[in-house]
């Protein structure tokens, strides 16, 4: 059945493939952005649709008066270069975009979903990270602006949920790549992507054998959906893929498949930079109908070497 969806930071790269996804199911959309990391040009090929709306907000001030079914929040920004960039508008963002979320569930009743991070896990000293785990952050760090910020996110969805009973689901999501990131986002595919196919040094930070388990954004999106669909748990679940890999195996594929004659530079590891990552994806197999990624690191590093070839 149709259902009238409101999707926060719709304009960024997993809010606009979200957006193009639930729209040709046929729903009503809200796109709600401030374009701070986000562009119009992502919803673009959207726009003239007649059960498509961009909505300018920001989340740190209160929505719109929206009658919604489903609340997807996902404005924040997520690549370390730019939430670090104005740290206190990036707390603001994920405290105050999720208190003004949860308000328009509550008044609404409209579902409410969290985009939170495996962030919350830190610099993980238990390898994979389970929900149950509770992590390792730094409160006072350059990563903890998005990591507390997040952890106090889902903070408040529990808090809204026991106290007013509002309907939420929350999400873990592990490094997630694809069509539509910027290519000057900052994080570390698009980085190396974009430096091999231009024939630039590729920036290791570190001695590069941190891990990382790298998900495809088409994967993701059918684990967000089906979480938001189902009835039984509320979360959180990690949604990611478990294949781990370490930096340099990562620029050796990219510049393998690229063909490039890119040379790998080391640079400082930024403060706090997780050294290993890898989800424990039990619980989203067992509540979320048998939810795994389908799409292996080759092949979906191939999908996303193609987009960024088309635009830079
Ligand atoms: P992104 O930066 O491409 O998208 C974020 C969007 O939110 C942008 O369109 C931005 O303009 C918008 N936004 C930021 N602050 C806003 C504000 N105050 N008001 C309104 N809009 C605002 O990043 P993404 O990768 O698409 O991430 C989307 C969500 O998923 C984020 O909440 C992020 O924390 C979460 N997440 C993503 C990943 C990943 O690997 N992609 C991993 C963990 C969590
Ligand atoms: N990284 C890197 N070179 C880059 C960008 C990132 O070596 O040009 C490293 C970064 O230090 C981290 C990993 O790649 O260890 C993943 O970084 P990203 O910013 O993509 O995500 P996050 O650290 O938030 O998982």
């Amino acid at each position: 059945m149709s259902k009238r969806i409101l999707i926060t930071g719709g304009a960024g790269f997993l809010g606009s493939n979200l957006s193009e996804r639930l729209l040709n199911e046929g729903n009503k959309i809200y796109c709600l952005d401030n374009f701070y990391t986000g562009f119009k040009k992502n919803v673009e090929h959207l726009l003239d649709h007649s059960d498509f709306e961009l909505v300018e907000h920001d989340v740190i001030n209160p929505l719109p008066d929206l009658d919604v079914d489903q609340i997807y929040n996902l404005a924040c920004p997520a690549s370390p270069p730019h939430y670090q960039q104005d740290p206190i508008f990036t707390t603001k963002t994920a405290i105050l975009g999720v208190i003004n979320c949860l308000e328009l569930g509550k008044k609404t009743g409209a579902r409410v979903f969290q985009a939170s991070t495996s962030e919350v896990y830190g610099d993980p000293l238990v390898h994979p990270q389970p929900e149950s785990y509770w992590g390792s952050v730094n409160p006072i760090g350059i990563r903890s602006c998005y990591d507390e910020g997040k952890r106090v996110g889902e903070t408040l969805m529990f808090d809204y949920h026991r106290q007013h009973g509002v309907d939420i689901r929350v999400v873990r999501i592990f490094n997630t790549y694809g069509p539509r990131m910027n290519p000057e986002d900052g994080r570390v595919v698009s980085n190396f992507i974009v430096q091999a196919l231009k024939g630039e040094d590729i920036t290791i930070y570190g001695d590069g054998k941190q891990t990382r388990s790298f998900c495809y954004v088409d994967d993701l999106l059918e684990g967000f959906v089906r979480l938001m669909n189902q009835d039984e748990v509320t979360g959180p679940i990690n949604c990611g893929n478990p294949g781990e890999f370490t930096m340099l195996e990562l620029a050796e594929k990219v510049i393998a498949k690229v063909g490039s004659e890119s040379k790998l530079t080391f640079h400082p590891l930024p403060g706090d930079d997780p050294k290993q990552r890898k989800p424990d994806i039990t619980l989203a197999d067992k509540h979320l109908s048998g939810w795994k990624p389908a799409v292996k690191l080759d092949e979906g590093l191939d999908k996303a070497i193609a987009y960024f070839s088309s635009v830079i």
